[in-house]
């Protein structure tokens, strides 16, 4: 195969991912953002999958080898068990399972950077710059080891199979910066001694373990309040990782892909740092959150008040404004389909319904968006927390849909919070505050929350879509 002809499917690829970029950063463009981020990237695979079979080669001279059939057949097999695997899998998450598949999906590229680091190393080709050779090779293998354990950290206290409990080892922020200056220190000496194979392979063994501890580590100490960063932070990571195996691999569409991954992850980082009125420095330095046991429960906040779906519809008839706040309860009913449904039939009466959407709702950036969107909520009415903030107190009735965190006032009046100075939506400056949730059980965070127990709050209780659904049939 021309060389050309690779490197233009690159460029191409490259300018269809950045196009798919742009696409979904807009609800209105995401589809089509999509659609070329995926055509961007399946010309890039069958390029490369092209170019290792038949090799490369410029103006007749041959740049690249044709792999041999036993690694064609390899590759041809492990697409195929990586494909049979995916698909399957991608057809059976429910959107509340996202994000937990997208961590595992990290630790898989934080694995496969590690892996091309150390294959380099040990087949020791020829490099026109062996030392900055070394250099790349060994900063790859670090971020996709600290990608790779951390990945399958958050993997874990994502799918509430870890306690989501911030780990506090006595001086752990030491430890952290113990390993990065320990990193920092070996990787001087392994491209110093870039010749020297023994000392390389000790080097590469030792950083190798510590990285992978460091990521262990770092997501084990960050409290479930900050997860939502930690999320972007390992998807950023995992970019990183992807660009430091195309330095190694001497492949730039490898390089773009990663950078894009990279400085998009860390700037949607920076987002939800910004939501959460957290700096990226004390989420590393993590705790933030409560340790799983429920926080604020030996407090007396009084007796809560409870509503049925008829009463509530009553109460939507004779509103003139509403405004609903979703959260990932409504995301684990599958209420979204329902709530568009309520949201139509109030819209006919004559009702200015609108959504608050906060920056940290759910599991996942974007997934109350994604949710009203695929359940053909009108953009025009879904807010976002700072676009609202300030309208609950001229609102009638405020729908609290599965959400509790994101609505929980002791963010502002309980210093001793653990969710203390997280921006929430304000939702009990409404006239009405109707809570929909199954029990009086925290949310995500662990904490309690005293808006249940307002005057005007009244708790719905039950599945939010049955609820939902009932509410329609009553209006
Ligand atoms: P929360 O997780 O705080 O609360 C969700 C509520 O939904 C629960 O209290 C639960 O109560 C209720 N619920 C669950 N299932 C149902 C159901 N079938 N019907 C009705 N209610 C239900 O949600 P929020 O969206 O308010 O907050 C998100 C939290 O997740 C924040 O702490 C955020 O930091 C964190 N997080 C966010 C990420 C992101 O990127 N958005 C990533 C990782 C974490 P009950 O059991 O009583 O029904």
């Amino acid at each position: 195969m021309p060389v050309s002809l690779q490197q233009g499917s690159f460029i191409i690829a490259g300018l269809l991912f950045i196009l798919a970029l742009a696409g979904l950063s807009k609800h209105e463009t995401s589809k089509r953002g999509n659609i070329l981020g995926s055509i961007g990237m399946g010309a890039a695979l069958v390029v490369t999958v092209l170019a290792t079979v038949f090799g490369t080669e410029d103006h007749g001279v041959e740049i690249g080898h044709a792999a041999p059939s036993w690694a064609i057949i390899a590759i041809v097999a492990a697409m195929a068990v990586g494909a049979v695997l995916g698909i399957a899998k991608a057809l059976r998450v429910e959107m509340t399972g996202m994000p937990e598949l997208i961590a595992l999906f990290h630790s898989f590229v934080g694995l496969a950077a590690v892996l091309v680091g150390w294959v380099a190393f040990l087949e020791d080709s020829e490099s026109a710059n062996p030392g900055l050779h070394a250099g790349e090779l060994f900063v790859g293998v670090f971020i996709g080891a600290v990608t790779f354990t951390g990945s399958i950290i958050a993997y874990l206290k994502l799918s509430a199979k870890m306690a989501s409990k911030p780990l506090m080892l006595p001086k752990h922020n030491w430890i952290n910066l113990g390993a990065v200056a320990a990193f920092l220190a070996m990787t001087v000496v392994f491209v110093l001694n870039h010749d020297n194979r023994p000392v390389g392979y000790l080097l590469l063994i030792i950083m190798t373990a510590l990285a992978l501890l460091l990521g262990l580590h770092l997501v084990a100490s960050i409290g479930g309040g900050d997860m939502p960063v930690v999320v972007s932070m390992l998807n950023s990571y995992s970019g990183w990782a992807a660009a430091a195996a195309g330095f190694t691999l001497n492949n730039d569409l490898l390089i773009i892909t990663g950078a894009l991954v990279g400085s998009s992850g860390a700037y949607l980082s920076y987002i939800m740092c910004q939501a959460m009125n957290r700096n990226f420095i004390s989420v590393i330095a993590g705790g933030f959150g409560s340790d799983g046991a429920v926080v604020g429960e030996q407090k007396d906040y009084g007796t809560h008040r409870e509503i049925t779906a008829a009463e509530t519809a009553d109460l939507l008839k004779n509103s003139s404004s509403v405004i609903i706040t979703p959260g990932y309860g409504m995301a684990v009913a599958q209420a979204q389909g329902a709530v568009a449904d309520l949201t139509a039939k109030l819209r006919a009466l004559g009702v200015k319904v609108r959504f608050g959407i906060h920056p940290v709702a759910g599991r996942l950036p974007g997934h109350m968006n994604v949710l009203l969107a695929e359940a053909k909520v009108p953009y025009d009415i879904v807010l976002e927390m700072d676009e609202i903030n300030d309208d609950f107190e001229n609102t009638d009735v405020v729908l609290v849909i599965g959400a509790n965190d994101t609505v929980n006032p002791a963010a502002q009046e309980d210093p001793s919070s653990p969710i203390a100075g997280m921006p929430v939506l304000e939702v009990w400056h409404a006239n009405q505050v109707i809570v929909f949730k199954r029990s009086m059980a925290t949310g995500y965070a662990g904490v309690q929350n005293p808006l249940f127990f307002k005057e005007n709050t009244a708790m719905l209780f039950g599945d939010a879509k049955e609820r939902v659904e009932d509410i329609i049939k009553a209006l």
